[in-house]
């Protein structure tokens, strides 16, 4: 049975770079075929961010890992954005792109196919240079405490959270998937907004030697927790991993898109 220790020890082993090389390269990020999951995820959160809902002074990416590609829409509604992660591997690697150094993982195909989908007339390189002035921190997260990110960002001050298969794939198990959520939920004023994305029916991921459990969640449980979490859901898309996708570095059978708003009453 996982618990939170046997969670945060089975991360010391997450290796960022096999990470990335297991998502976000090709077959998983084609940029040529309509169907591949990277292009759905992209093209759920520049649909949600192109409603012009969505903005304000500060967006916080909860659980960012090696990635960058969840903050590209949201982060030209925001005058600062903060990425988080609970390694500081991954914090790093985060902050090689930022500072564009050698070594950095290659984002540039996300860009530029962003920058189709938004179709706002800039240049791919404009909205890079954008997005890395407006990365104002890279901090350290943990989902599990009831002030997620410390003292540096204190409940009710965020006006959008992202989070990208993180509450599923490190937690130990439901209630506390559950109470993850609202813990996060806890950083946002009310009225504000969360893009959650995640992984459907999945049990575990590879990243490198380690192996990492994730709370199996089917449509149903991800509605009903945002419900008893107090959001409004306004919207939510799933996809079904398609088999030539499933290419032995996870048993994921979907992904679920959700945008929901904090409920004033909270
Ligand atoms: N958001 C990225 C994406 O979309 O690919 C990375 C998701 S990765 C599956 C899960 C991330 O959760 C890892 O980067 C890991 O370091 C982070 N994590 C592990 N334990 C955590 C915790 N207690 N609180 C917050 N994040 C945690």
């Amino acid at each position: 049975m996982s618990t939170l220790e046997s969670v945060a020890q089975s991360y010391q082993q997450f290796n960022p770079r096999a990470y990335l090389q297991n998502n976000y390269v090709p077959p998983r990020a084609d940029f040529t075929n309509e169907d591949s999951v990277v292009q759905w995820k992209l093209r759920c959160l520049a649909d949600a961010c192109a409603t012009g809902e969505i903005a304000g002074q500060t967006l916080v990416d909860i659980g960012s890992g090696p990635t960058i590609y969840q903050i590209l829409s949201a982060s030209e509604h925001f005058e600062e954005v903060v990425l988080t992660d609970y390694l500081e591997v991954n914090r790093g690697e985060l902050r090689r792109w930022l500072q564009d150094e050698p070594g950095a993982f290659d984002w540039s195909p996300y860009m530029k196919h962003v920058s189709k989908l938004e179709a706002t007339g800039g240049t791919w390189q404009e909205k890079q240079k954008r997005i890395r002035e407006r990365v104002k921190k890279v901090l350290p997260v943990d989902i599990h405490q009831s002030d997620p990110l410390g003292e540096e960002i204190s409940g009710g001050s965020v006006d959008a959270l992202v989070s990208t298969f993180c509450l599923e794939a490190c937690s130990p198990n439901l209630d506390m998937f559950k109470k993850a959520l609202g813990n996060i939920t806890k950083l946002l004023k009310p009225g504000g907004h969360l893009l959650l994305i995640g992984a459907l029916e999945e049990s575990y991921y590879l990243a490198g030697e380690a192996k990492l459990n994730v709370v199996p969640v089917t449509e149903e449980i991800v509605r009903n927790a945002l419900s008893d979490a107090r959001y409004e859901i306004k919207k939510f898309k799933t996809y079904v991993m398609p088999p030539a996708l499933k290419v032995g570095v996870d048993d994921v059978n979907g992904v679920f898109f959700a945008w929901a708003q904090k409920q004033d009453s909270q």
